[in-house]
C-alpha cells in the first residue's frame, strides 16, 4: 500500500455532535438556546445539567472546513490507503444534515459554506494526482436512496428497485447487484453525477418541514488502485469504497403529525436507524466481548456491513437544533449517540 495505514484501535467509530445555528424562523418566534459546551470541545450540556460527552462537539460558530478537517479528512487518506470508510450524517429535519453533508450544487457557494462531499472529492482528486507516479487509479461512483425499505438506483432511476439487491461475495465484500456504477475521471464529472442523483431524491411534505426527506441518501467513491513498482503496474487491485450517507429524520411520527401512509414510513425509517444504532453499539461491544452485529435488520446496515467495523473508519455526525423548542428531539438524538460511542 502507498501508505500503511492502521485504524486506531479504539476509535473505529468516532461520534461528533454539530449544532446549527438558531434559524431566522426560530429567532423570529424567539426561541431560547437550551443547550451549552464545554471549552474542551468534547461535552455538550443539554438542559440545566444533562452532560454527554463525544469525540467532537461543534457549537454554532464552527463551520464546514472545520467539521471536515476532524470528521471527514482522515477518512479520505484511509479511503486512499485501500481501507473502506462511511460518513453518516444522523438528526432530526432541520437539524442540518444536508448542510453538513453538502450537495453538489456548489458553484453558487461561497468556499466556506461547502460541506463534506464536495470537499471529500476535491480532496480524493488531489491526492490521486499526488500518487499519480505510485499507482494507476480508476475511480467510479454510485447514488443510491433506501425509501421503504427499497433501494433506488438515483443515477439510473428507471431501474426498477426489485431488481436491486444486495449481496456479499466470498470475501465479505458487499455487492448492491443492479445498480450501475460510473466511471469518473475528474471532480467536476463526480458533481455532475451527485446533482444529478440529487434531483430524483424522494421527499415527502409533513407538518414539520416541507422538504423533509424521509430517506437516507447513500453517495459512494470506489477508488481502485494497481501499485506501480519498476515502471510496471501490479495486477493487483486494491479497492476501497467511501459511503457518505444522508440519514433520513430522526423525528418520531406522532412529532411530525404523521398519518397513514406517511406513519407508516415514519415507523420503517425509524427500524433503518434503528438497526444503525444497534450495530454500531455492537460493533463497540465487539471488541471488548466478540458479540455479534447485527447487520441484517435492516438494508441500510446490510448496505454498509463492509464499511462499518472491521478494517474500516466511521463518523457519525449527528446534528441538532439548540433551540428549547426541538429540546426532546435534541435529547433523542444525544441519546442515540450517546450509544453509538
Ligand atoms: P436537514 O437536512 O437535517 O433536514 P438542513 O441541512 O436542510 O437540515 O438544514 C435546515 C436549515 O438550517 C437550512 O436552512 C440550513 O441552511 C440551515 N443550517 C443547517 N445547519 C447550519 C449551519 N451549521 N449553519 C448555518 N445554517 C445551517
Ligand atoms: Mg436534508
Amino acid at each position: 500500500l502507498p501508505q500503511p495505514y492502521v485504524p486506531p484501535e479504539d476509535s473505529a467509530v468516532r461520534v461528533a455532535v454539530r449544532a446549527r445555528p438558531l434559524i431566522e424562523k426560530e429567532i423570529v418566534e424567539k426561541c431560547q438556546e437550551c443547550v451549552s459546551y464545554s471549552q474542551d470541545g468534547r461535552q455538550i450540556v443539554i438542559g440545566k445539567d444533562r452532560r454527554f460527552t463525544f469525540d467532537y462537539v461543534f457549537p454554532p460558530a464552527v463551520g464546514q472546513e472545520d467539521v471536515y478537517n476532524d470528521c471527514v479528512k482522515p477518512l479520505v487518506e484511509s479511503c486512499i490507503a485501500g481501507y473502506n470508510a462511511t460518513v453518516l450524517a444522523y438528526g432530526q429535519t432541520g437539524s442540518g444534515k444536508t448542510h453538513t453533508m453538502g450537495c453538489g450544487n456548489n458553484t453558487s457557494l461561497l468556499e466556506e459554506e461547502l460541506g463534506i462531499l464536495p470537499r471529500a472529492i476535491r480532496q480524493l482528486y488531489e491526492s490521486i494526482e499526488e500518487r499519480s507516479n505510485q499507482a494507476e487509479f480508476l475511480v467510479k461512483c454510485a447514488f443510491v436512496e433506501i425509501y421503504n425499505e427499497e433501494v433506488k438506483d438515483l443515477l439510473h432511476p428507471d431501474t426498477p428497485s426489485k431488481l436491486i439487491s444486495i449481496r456479499e461475495d466470498a470475501n465479505g465484500d458487499i455487492i448492491l447487484a443492479g445498480v450501475k456504477e460510473e466511471v469518473v475521471t475528474n471532480f467536476d464529472s463526480m458533481i455532475r453525477f451527485l446533482e444529478h442523483g440529487s434531483v430524483f431524491r424522494t421527499t415527502g411534505s409533513t407538518l414539520m418541514n416541507e422538504q423533509s426527506s424521509r430517506s437516507h441518501a447513500i453517495f459512494t467513491m470506489i477508488v481502485e488502485q494497481r501499485l506501480i513498482q519498476d515502471n510496471a503496474v501490479a495486477t493487483d487491485c486494491i479497492t476501497a469504497k467511501f459511503h457518505l450517507v444522508d440519514l433520513a429524520g430522526s423525528e418520531r411520527a406522532k412529532r411530525t403529525g404523521a398519518v397513514g401512509l406517511r406513519f407508516k414510513e415514519s415507523v420503517t425509517i425509524n427500524c433503518g436507524l434503528l438497526a444503525l444504532g444497534n450495530v454500531i453499539s455492537a460493533l463497540g461491544d465487539e471488541r471488548k466481548r466478540g458479540h455479534h452485529v447485527p447487520y441484517r435488520e435492516s438494508k441500510l446496515t446490510r448496505l454498509l456491513q463492509d464499511s462499518l467495523g472491521g478494517n474500516s473508519r466511521t463518523c457519525m455526525i449527528a446534528c441538532i437544533s439548540t433551540a428549547d423548542t426541538n429540546f426532546e428531539e435534541t435529547l433523542n438524538t444525544l441519546k442515540y449517540a450517546n450509544r453509538a460511542r
